[in-house]
């Protein structure tokens, strides 16, 4: 290897915050680019005690929140977005988002209803039992606050190049762990700032999201694994992830990926041959009764693969009036 990548970054001028949270994912990277406009990219959950981690950080690299000029956001998800705004409002930064992210976090509060209406149904023909359904939207709404809405102030597409004074990034969207995921590409430095999109040491799962244009049911998976196609191309030299380490080598990961992804596809598809299921029946024979907090999300890693034999053209869908069951085709 030519240089340490790790060595790059710092020397770039972006700076890592790992900022808590109160999920199970842990701490989220809050980026800081020293530049001109200083940038900040997303900011952390909406709570007290992240602010202060914030603000404790930036403090460590000679800022306070007051002197951030720009805020890009990576994704939709809360514990990216929630203190944005505050952050925004206490410097007077611009906020920039792609297009397709702007809808929502401008209409947070009945984006994250129309979310939890989308997951309920989407649980209910997945099989999931009505009082643990009910339980998870209990915990959705618990977290509700954790974000919060935000004002765009520039909106972003696809091809767009934010110029800062020593860097130009380039905006790529990257939809498939949530509808709405944005990577930020430094040619010039060969470094990717991709949110969750690529995650070292976790899979980025794709959540079964509402859609937010069209009404077309989502498929997350099929959606993500088109997104990591594009990344692979990409020249990157490191990928900095909304959680954990820098990857250093994003092409090599995003091969394990796909390996995964098949592996998974296929053991799925050898239960469905056993005879019709439904995606939480077939979620607990791959991973037991995980517990409740986790069921959206093996729910959506059976979907999700589902997509991929329907596609295929190995699976079909049988409707039992609200019930969903998969069967070989
Ligand atoms: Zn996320």
């Amino acid at each position: 290897m030519d240089e340490d990548p790790y060595a790059a970054a710092a020397e770039a001028g972006i700076h890592r915050m790992a900022i808590p949270t109160p999920f199970a994912v842990g701490r989220v990277n809050v980026y800081l680019i020293e530049d001109d406009p200083l940038t900040l990219v997303d900011a952390g959950p909406n709570s007290g005690s992240s602010l202060d981690e914030l603000q404790r950080q930036l403090a460590g690299h000679g800022h306070a929140i007051e002197d951030i000029e720009l805020i890009l956001i990576t994704h939709q998800h809360i514990d990216h977005i929630g203190l944005v705004d505050i952050v925004a409002s206490h410097s007077g930064a611009e906020v920039a988002a792609i297009d397709h992210l702007v809808p929502f976090v401008e209409n947070y509060s009945e984006a994250a209803a129309q979310d939890d209406a989308f997951a309920m149904e989407t649980m209910l023909r997945g099989g999931i039992p009505a009082d643990v359904a009910q339980a998870l939207a209990s915990v959705s709404l618990a977290f509700r606050a954790w974000g919060a809405r935000v004002s765009v102030g520039r909106t972003l597409r696809e091809g767009d190049v934010v110029e800062l004074r020593d860097r130009s990034l380039e905006v790529a969207f990257r939809p498939g762990h949530s509808p709405t995921d944005t990577v930020f590409h430094d040619r010039d430095r060969r470094m990717l700032i991709a949110g969750d999109h690529l995650i070292k040491h976790i899979s980025s799962n794709p959540l079964i999201s509402r859609p937010l244009e069209g009404d077309e049911r989502p498929k997350a998976l099929v959606t993500y694994l088109a997104s990591l196609r594009a990344t692979r191309e990409m020249p990157a030299r490191i990928v900095r992830p909304g959680h954990g380490e820098p990857i250093a080598d994003h092409a090599a990961l995003i091969d394990e990926r796909f390996a995964m992804h098949e592996r998974r596809a296929d053991k799925i598809l050898g239960l469905i041959e056993r005879g019709p299921r439904t995606a939480y029946e077939i979620a607990q024979e791959m991973w037991g009764n995980v517990a409740v907090t986790q069921a959206y999300l093996t729910l959506s890693e059976v979907l999700g693969h589902v997509d991929l034999l329907i596609d295929d053209g190995r699976v079909g869908e049988e409707a039992d009036g609200e019930l969903v069951r998969f069967a070989a085709a």
